[in-house]
């Protein structure tokens, strides 16, 4: 360890004890940006590393709210509000009870990275509730979502903090979300994004995640001179993200072997069709956790998409280490070709590690998956100007800032062995971007 990371290791172990995810996500920064620290006198003299260890601010609430027997239920509510030197916080809003100050901590700071990467001015932030969804009511969920945003409007606005959705938080929450920030504050304006597109929302802001990382798989593989068309893809998870990647990877000719949820994998041995993405969809929408009932593929109960079938393409879409150690080995012993991180952090240290040793193309989550919080900014864009593009505008956009995206993960690497070190030239970018403009600010 170089003298900085070892600094950096106290500063954590002192300052955020007990916030592995948050330790996890800070190390893998400064282990790549370690040698550009070194070289620039001024990041030690500004003391940028320790400074952008510590989020502006951390907002948590009580969340009271009655279910539908009577009953009050109390919840806790957060925002982190990270970093706003390169624009108003922005980052999603994820419900569910793994959430904890450590995990929205290691989101926040990710998302100043990958809204840096994504060349819009936009901070990073990130909020959420331990609150979990799975079995409650529509009612009650619109209940939850209003007492969220009971106390989270005074602390949010279209130049001060703009959130989004995230896991578990999609178009419905943000309605009820955004329905009760109009009430409260009597303003309509643009200060969430992931509405509908009815009332302010982007099109294409639903399908961006999941299309934005096939568009940056795109883009590397072509670098590399490969194509998708053809591929075997494993996907996991069956959420937004990963069903929009699906989706995209259909229509560019790669075979979609693999879907998943907590409850096993559905594998596709021939490739997913159209048609069995559509009543996964249909299924998924009706019942929460349905991916079991489905009628197409075999279902196999309890086990991940990396043991369940073998791919050369593996696009993890579900959650933060959701990929460890043994699964990595049987990806890279089956011939992985390329990795591309359409959930936050779903590599475990230990997986990271090997990906990076074996020399294989990875596409980290702060640049692969940053396409939903790109549309998000280009909502932003439309809600200031009072404007409301087409499906095509916004896609050709998007297309065109994952292109860039890809440029800027290179701009400051060498290839090793054939092939660029993505994961390290995305950390280094953004770094030099959110500290030249910490610099700039002087100390605050
Ligand atoms: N939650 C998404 C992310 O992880 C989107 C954030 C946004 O649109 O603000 O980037």
């Amino acid at each position: 360890m170089s003298k900085l990371q070892d600094h950096i290791q106290n500063t954590l172990d002192q300052s955020h004890p007990h916030s592995d995810e948050y330790h996890q996500a800070v190390m893998e920064v400064f282990d790549d940006v370690a040698s550009v620290y070194r070289k620039e006198p001024a990041y030690r003299r500004w003391n940028i590393a320790e400074r952008m260890l510590e989020p502006d601010r951390i907002v948590r609430f009580r969340v009271c709210w009655d279910d539908d027997k009577g009953n009050i239920q109390v919840n806790r509510g957060w925002r982190v509000q990270f970093n706003n030197v390169l624009g108003a916080y922005k980052g999603g809003i994820r419900f569910d009870p793994s959430v904890n100050e450590s995990v929205l901590k290691f989101l926040g700071f990710e998302q100043c990275f990958k809204n840096a990467l994504t060349g819009l001015p936009m901070g990073g932030g990130k909020g959420g509730a331990d609150f979990d969804p799975k079995g409650r009511s529509e009612r009650e969920i619109m209940r939850f979502c209003q007492a969220y945003m009971q106390e989270l409007y005074r602390h949010i606005g279209p130049n001060v903090d703009v959130p989004a959705g995230d896991i578990n938080v999609g178009p419905r929450e943000i309605g009820f979300l955004y329905g009760h920030y109009v009430k409260l504050t009597n303003r309509w304006e643009g200060v969430l994004t992931g509405k509908s597109p009815g009332f302010g929302g982007s099109c294409g802001r639903t399908e961006a995640t999941g299309y934005g990382v096939v568009y940056f798989l795109k883009n590397m593989l072509k670098a590399h001179d490969q194509s998708v068309e053809g591929q075997r893809v494993l996907i996991s998870g069956a959420g937004t993200v990963a069903l929009y990647a699906a989706e995209k990877c259909i229509q560019e000719g790669a075979k979609v072997l693999t879907v998943s949820d907590s409850g096993g994998t559905r594998v596709f041995r021939e490739g997913m069709t159209a048609k069995e993405l559509a009543s996964i969809r249909t299924l998924k929408l009706e019942k929460h956790g349905a991916l079991a009932d489905a009628s197409c593929g075999t279902w196999h109960p309890g086990k991940t998409p990396w043991v369940s079938a073998k791919g050369a393409i593996a696009l993890p879409c579900a959650t933060q280490n959701e990929v460890d150690g043994n699964a990595m080995k049987r990806l890279i012993k089956n011939n992985l070709v390329a990795l591309c991180e359409g959930a936050n952090m779903p590599l475990t240290q230990e997986a990271h590690d090997q990906l990076i040793e074996a020399n294989l193309l990875y596409g980290p989550g702060k640049a692969a998956n940053a396409g939903g919080v790109a549309v998000s900014g280009l909502e932003r864009s439309q809600n200031a100007s009072l404007q409301s593009w087409s499906m095509d505008k916004v896609d050709t956009m998007l297309s065109g800032i994952m292109a860039d995206i890809h440029d800027r993960c290179i701009a400051h690497v060498k290839r090793r062995n054939g092939i660029y070190p993505y994961s390290k030239g995305a950390n280094i970018y953004a770094f030099k971007k959110l500290a030249e403009a910490m610099m700039a600010y002087g100390v605050k």
